[in-house]
């Protein structure tokens, strides 16, 4: 036998490694499928090392390989991450972040059973929306709400309780795209609903839509804008206007707010966002937005307005396909009792906390990131620097809000390749590339993340040297 045959011979088996003392532990630990297939895999991997003449792992090296990819195997696939891009409705990294008062009550709420479909009071079947419509109605000014999976179900199922078969008249400055699944043009044929389009991309005026009015008329509709802004020689219907269309032909006048924002943001320089409040008081009447863009909770559809048209969605049997479930239930109900108390609710609430916390708290915030990589000055070049970032998630389009970000410009090692390594860390940091130099934004940077990312770094760093 020569001496590589000998070594292949005394490779352990998956059983010896599995009856080993360790074995046994990570079995109880973790599930049985995980544990055999990490040691397969450090196994085979050993069998190479040997074939290609290099240097085997020795048993306690192999031991921990195998526990690293147990762990590995064994982690969540959906699991926080830092969000340095200073996008504070980051789609892509779960809109907005929930309060400790919201989680709480969904899992007092789920760990145990609750009146969900029950009415304490009558000692009979209850209806779940039943739990946030006087909170909505007190909060809004609204006659009545339903609540359903996401705003995207909201206009679907207002579209098709109110406009089946019939024509919606929209403007062609709204027919928008929000995210590539959400086109107007195509919920509105999902909806059973015929489109009919008027004025042009930039200019539409009143006439265009009391011109388009027909027998065949069911709805007018009204679309924020959301992610773009039309800018130059435009014109618009107001919502006044379009009132008097709906009102003299008594035809419902329907609003997609998008975001949906209940504070008035006028105090902090944003001057072109309506409130809820304020569509409300226009008489629209329906009106829908989403509850994890500026609202700030869980991701949910929010229709109120009329009782008589809220009646006839809730009848809709589509309602009960996109239907609210009891997690989100509980989070909303915590989140909208934060509105009672529009000061609580900027200082409680993280998505609205983050966008109107002041630039001076965010470039403090900055210098005290910055501060932990003093380590690094001799290999990297980093600088606290005024910048600007979007709300993101359609909401607030074209305002570019202060914020104060660290730039980290590495010297000797690629950037793309520091932020591929951030990346996939523990936790990943999602962060932006200048001017080859990595941006981290402290506008998302919670306090208690700052440790985490400076370790983060610590550890991409590392990694890469
Ligand atoms: C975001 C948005 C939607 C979709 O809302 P979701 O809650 O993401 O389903 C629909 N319409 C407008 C105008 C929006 O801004």
């Amino acid at each position: 036998m020569n001496p590589k045959q000998k070594l292949l011979k005394e490779l352990p088996s998956v059983d010896e490694i599995i009856k080993s003392p360790k074995g046994i532990k990570w079995c109880k630990i973790f599930p049985r499928r995980h544990v055999l297939k990490a040691i397969r895999e450090i196994i085979e991997i050993r069998r190479k090392i040997i074939l290609d003449d290099k240097k085997d792992l020795s048993k306690e090296e192999s031991y921990t390989a195998i526990e690293k990819r147990i762990y590995k195997l064994s982690s969540f696939s959906l699991r926080p991450v830092i969000n340095a891009t200073g996008i504070v409705i980051h789609t892509n990294l779960g809109r907005s972040v929930l309060t400790h008062n919201a989680l709480d009550n969904v899992a007092r709420v789920s760990e145990n059973y609750s009146n969900l479909e029950y009415d304490l009071k009558e000692g009979k079947r209850g209806k779940r929306y039943a739990h946030v419509v006087e909170i909505i109605k007190e909060v809004t000014g609204a006659e009545d709400a339903i609540i359903v999976n996401n705003n995207a179900a909201a206009v679907l199922l207002c579209l098709n309780t109110l406009a089946r078969d019939k024509e919606v008249i929209v403007s062609r400055s709204e027919l928008v795209e929000i995210g590539g699944s959400f086109r107007l043009p195509d919920v509105m044929i999902s909806g059973m609903s015929i489109l009919k389009e008027v004025g042009t991309t930039n200019k539409t005026r009143l006439d265009d839509y009391i011109n388009a009015v027909n027998q065949n008329t069911a709805l007018l509709l009204k679309v924020h804008q959301s992610n773009f802004k039309i800018v130059g020689f435009t014109d618009s219907v107001s919502i006044e206007e379009l009132k008097t269309i709906s009102d003299k032909h008594n035809i419902p006048l329907l609003f997609d707010l998008g975001s949906g924002c209940l504070i008035d943001l006028k105090p902090y320089g944003i001057l072109n966002e309506p409130t809820v409040q304020e569509i409300v008081k226009a008489g629209v009447d329906v009106i829908t937005f989403s509850g994890d863009k500026l609202l700030g909770g869980p991701q949910a559809g929010i229709i109120i307005g009329k009782k008589k048209y809220i009646e006839m969605i809730q009848k809709n049997p589509l309602t009960r396909a996109v239907r609210i479930d009891k997690l989100t239930l509980a989070a909303l109900e915590s989140i909208l009792h934060e509105y009672l108390d529009e000061e609580k609710a900027i200082e409680n609430i993280p998505t609205l906390r983050m966008l109107l916390q002041k630039p001076e708290i965010i470039k403090a915030r900055a210098e005290k990131i910055a501060s932990n990589f003093k380590y690094l000055l001799k290999k990297m070049k980093i600088e606290v620097m005024e910048d600007f970032s979007q709300a993101g998630g359609g909401s607030l389009p074209g305002i570019d809000f202060p914020t104060y970000a660290v730039s980290i410009k590495p010297k000797e090692i690629s950037v793309n390749q520091f932020e591929e390594q951030l990346r996939s860390g523990t936790p990943p940091v999602i962060c932006r590339i200048k001017d080859n130099s990595i941006i981290i934004d402290a506008k998302t940077i919670n306090e208690q993340e700052i440790e985490p990312l400076a370790d983060c770094i610590k550890n991409a760093l590392e990694q890469l040297s």
